[in-house]
């Protein structure tokens, strides 16, 4: 199955990938956390991004382009994949259109107030990656990963300024895709606003067991 996530920051999109990873048995490919890996691995790409990533700007489409296909190009992503947080400019679903043929894009549906309440309380464990909410799913000692101890991290871009500008990077930027894979017939709708077992059962409706 080829699908891509497609919604605003903060619907819950890599919570929901992890879930649906585990359960199709395909890769779950993040943009967002494949260039936080570079950063952190300060690669020269790392090094490139990191204040793009920070301010909460969308990364060249030549650059993102490139990362993607290199890895829809290793042996795990050749029968299926969830593509998360790409595309996001029309540009990259031009290019992605010539790379492979998706089977859905999945549209997360949420509103502002609520994206903006999960951003500004999310908070990641740096070593597993590992997403919480101060409120809706807090870690079971404040402040610290369940299984690493870890003290958790806020990301520079749920600060919020980044906030702002990501919600305004997504409107202008990456909604007209909506449209775009709607004149495809490719595009399901789901309710991104319940709990996240909740939203995995509602996209086992649309994709199926
Ligand atoms: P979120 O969906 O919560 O905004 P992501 O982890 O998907 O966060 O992405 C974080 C950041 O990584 C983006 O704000 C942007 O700077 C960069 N990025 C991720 N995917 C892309 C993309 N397809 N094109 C350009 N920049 C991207």
């Amino acid at each position: 199955m080829k699908l891509v996530f497609l919604g605003p920051p903060g619907a819950g999109k890599g919570t929901i990938a992890a879930l649906a990873r585990e359960h199709y048995r395909i890769p779950h490919i993040s943009t967002g956390e494949l260039f936080r890996a570079h950063i952190k691995g300060h690669t020269p790409l790392g090094l490139e991004v990191e204040a793009i990533l920070g301010r909460g700007d969308l990364v060249p489409d030549d650059i993102t382009v490139e990362m993607v296909r290199t890895r829809l190009c290793e042996a795990d992503a050749r029968s299926g994949f969830i593509l998360d947080g790409f595309p996001r400019t029309i540009a990259q679903a031009d290019a992605l259109d010539q790379m492979v043929r998706l089977d859905k894009v999945v549209n997360f549906v949420l509103d502002e107030e609520v994206i903006i309440a999960r951003l500004s309380g999310r908070r990641v464990c740096p070593v597993t990656g590992k997403i919480y909410h101060l409120t809706n799913n807090p870690p079971k000692i404040d402040g610290v990963d369940d299984e690493t101890g870890e003290p958790l991290i806020q990301r520079d871009d749920d600060r919020p300024e980044a906030i702002h500008n990501r919600l305004e990077v997504y409107q202008r930027q990456t909604f007209p895709l909506i449209e775009y894979y709607r004149t495809r017939s490719l595009v399901v709708d789901i309710d991104a606003s319940p709990t996240p077992p909740e939203v995995f059962a509602s996209l086992e409706v649309v994709l199926g067991r």
